[in-house]
């Protein structure tokens, strides 16, 4: 728990770097020192004779001036002095996902009769996860506070934030707010998952502007820099006061659209107090400040221009800005584009759709035409920079994409990076395009982050100034990190806490303070069908998967307790073929023996009974080859 801060406790190093600079410094003695020392010694005596001669005065009116400064960097960084700390009004914040993992982001915020949801994202499953394609958040609490819920907020387009949004809205519904893109991109989803009418929820708004959310909620939307286009800040204003959640960001000064991130209104909050600062951690180990979208522009430019072939581009297909600038060196260097990929022709198609980008139709061509093309005068541009075994290029990679077969002559450009996981991946899509034939860049300058860095992370903290900080969207090293860097930006370590899914976190003007755990957890999702595959299934083919399975059907004789004819044992990845008949033996004489102990009265339950058997039979196999296979047993007695 965070308790109150005290008037002089933000910034403690800047409060007393005035008065104790040289004895607190100890970088700058050392320095002082040697400077010393490396000096002639007559020099120094000169120097000293000098400073003796000529004693500093204190002009009694300037030191009133320095003090005087000294008390307006004190009100000016302390936030204390600017929330209303009579207030007793108080808000949660329960992320129910997107911490302790990357992706899978929503967070609830929660007054005493009011809540909201910002974000439904989803995320992407483990390889133990057999069968499953996409992870939902448990929606358990949702259902608990369900009449609470007033709005569903949006702060950019990802699938990381959008993606379970119509999961969520096949059980339940409310009223969503987002700027356009986010919107046409659920509406596309909604499309999909046959939920057109859902698409009355939608409210679009319009950045810099206040909205009035249910009775407790006033939101603002400001423009923030991303890997994808139309990303938002939100300053969410309670009777508690205002809390700033940044969403994904970083801080690009020339973003490829003009539109750079919206400083001036985090800025404005920042001056006029801000209760809590969450922000986006992702990034919070590189001290290297991220570089800018347009920074990739000379790669490009000069890898293409050395293409003799054709070149195909794969990127995220979200990332429109990065497919625009690929674009237009394409077009410099004469080349027609064709769009191959689902998600990339769609995300292109809403973005022109909307004028985020524009292009002239005609440099567009259909993936029928490639091959009547001369090879120099194409760029494909396509999905698939992950390895993703159903994208296009690994289609093409392994020769059965229906269109593009992959020459020597062709340059493939892999313009991102390996999401954490996707290593084997991309090098496998990478053995198979290079035995092709196929040229591979992935150049470091080629790709760049859509998250904060270190640097732009402490931007962050000193516009929004925030008295409680709570670092989000990250893996645990990645939070710790960035809770240190608030640190370094003067926030108290006590006024910092790090939060993990489900926990709930209360805060007030006077103080912040975990209150209880709510359940979170993972719903699995089978992309073919779009329904759910309950738990006992993943549990079922993990046990498939790693230790087999075990059948056995066993006819038993009541009256005497025996076996009428020897099991029939069939077993799955468990046993070799030339060992079967020896382990039928061996589960013959376990069952034996079992039935040779059997307690009264147990043959008449064969469900008891085969439960029974299954312990006895598990117990065996565990001592003998340290595993635990699926056991099946059929009893039938007579
Ligand atoms: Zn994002």
């Amino acid at each position: 728990m965070a308790e109150e801060t005290q008037g002089n406790n933000t910034n403690p190093k800047q409060d007393t770097n005035t008065s104790t600079e040289t004895n607190t410094n100890p970088n700058r003695k050392p320095n002082q020192n040697r400077n010393n020392q490396n000096k002639p010694k007559a020099s120094g005596n000169r120097n000293k004779n000098r400073y003796r001669k000529q004693p500093i005065t204190v002009d009694a009116n300037l030191k009133e001036f320095v003090t005087k400064n000294q008390e307006v960097h004190k009100q000016r960084l302390n936030p204390h002095y600017k929330l209303d700390l009579n207030s007793r009004a108080k808000i949660r914040v329960t992320p129910l996902g997107g911490l302790g993992e990357i992706g899978g982001n929503i967070t609830v915020f929660e007054t005493q009769n009011e809540a909201i949801l910002v974000d439904v994202g989803m995320s992407f499953p483990d390889e133990d996860m057999h069968g499953v394609d996409i992870l939902v958040p448990d929606f358990s609490y949702l259902r608990e506070i369900r009449k609470k819920i007033v709005a569903v907020i949006i702060t950019h387009a990802h699938e990381d934030h959008i993606g379970a949004m119509p999961y969520l809205f096949k059980e339940m519904q409310f009223p969503v707010y987002a700027t356009p893109l986010p919107l046409a991109m659920i509406g596309n989803k909604f499309d999909e998952h046959h939920l057109k009418e859902h698409k009355k929820y939608f409210n679009p708004i319009e950045k810099r502007k206040i909205y009035k959310i249910g009775n407790d909620f006033e939101i603002e939307w400001m423009h923030m820099t991303h890997s994808i286009l139309d990303s938002s800040s939100l300053a969410i204003t309670t009777d508690s006061g205002t809390i700033i959640h940044t969403g994904d960001f970083k801080i690009d000064h020339t973003p490829v659209d003009g539109y750079t991130a919206d400083i001036h209104r985090l800025a404005y909050y920042g001056d006029k107090g801000v209760l809590c600062l969450l922000s986006d951690s992702t990034n919070s180990h590189n001290p290297i400040a991220t570089p800018s979208e347009l920074s990739v522009a000379p790669a490009l430019d000069r890898v293409f221009s050395k293409a003799e072939g054709r070149i195909l581009l794969s990127t995220f297909s979200s990332n429109i800005h990065r497919v625009y600038q690929a674009i237009q060196y394409g077009i410099k260097y004469g080349r027609k584009i064709c769009v191959i990929g689902r998600s990339m022709e769609r995300n292109i198609e809403i973005a022109m759709a909307y004028d985020y980008i524009r292009f002239p139709k005609n440099i567009f061509i259909d993936a029928d035409e490639v091959a009547r093309m001369s090879d120099k005068e194409v760029l494909i541009v396509t999905t698939g920079s992950q390895g993703e075994a159903n994208s296009a290029l690994f289609r093409m990679s392994i020769g059965e994409h229906r269109h593009i077969k992959i020459k020597p002559t062709d340059l493939i450009v892999l313009s991102s990076r390996a999401i954490p996981g996707n290593e084997g991946s991309i090098s496998g899509m990478m053995n198979h395009l290079q035995r092709a034939g196929a040229k591979v860049c992935m150049d470091k300058d080629i790709h760049v982050s859509g998250h904060a860095s270190m640097e732009e992370q402490k931007l962050m903290i000193r516009l929004c100034n925030p008295k409680f900080f709570l670092p989000v969207h990250g893996e645990y090293n990645h939070v710790m990190k960035h809770k240190e860097t608030g640190m370094m930006c003067g926030i108290p370590e006590r006024n910092i806490l790090i939060m993990t899914d489900g926990e709930q976190i209360e805060i007030a003007p006077k103080f912040m303070r975990k209150v209880k755990t709510v359940k979170t957890g993972k719903t699995y999702i089978d992309n073919q069908n779009n329904h759910q595959i309950e738990d006992d299934i993943i549990l079922d083919r993990q046990k498939l998967a790693s230790d087999g399975i075990v059948m056995m059907v066993v006819e038993v004789d009541s009256k005497h307790s025996k076996m009428t004819t020897k099991p029939r044992v069939t077993t799955f990845g468990l046993v070799p073929d030339k060992r079967d008949k020896a382990f039928a033996k061996e589960m013959e004489d376990v069952v034996e023996h079992y039935l040779l102990h059997i307690k009264d009265g147990m043959l008449e339950n064969t469900r008891a009974l085969e439960n029974d058997l299954r312990q006895v039979v598990r117990k065996h196999i565990y001592r003998r080859m340290k595993k635990y296979p699926l056991i099946v047993p059929h009893i039938l007695v007579s």
